[in-house]
């Protein structure tokens, strides 16, 4: 299944609405400037930055995570 191109056009990068890459292995979206991989689930784009998976840059997230908030 891939997706439409018209639809890819208008799509763009929900957190700094930046050009979508569209990868078929696995299926993903992928902003061309935060590098932000968003998921195609049946064919339909998730557009959605909770959902997205970040790139791994700043890994400093494990080590804070050690911290409780609550
Ligand atoms: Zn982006």
């Amino acid at each position: 299944m891939t997706l439409d191109a018209e639809l890819l056009e208008i799509l763009v990068c929900p957190n700094d609405r930046g050009e979508l890459d569209y990868q078929q292995d696995p299926e993903v979206l992928e902003c061309k400037t935060c590098g932000y991989r968003y998921p195609v689930r049946d064919g339909i784009p998730v557009m959605l930055i909770d959902e997205a998976e970040k790139p791994a840059s700043g890994s400093v997230a494990r080590r804070s995570s050690a911290k409780k908030k609550r």
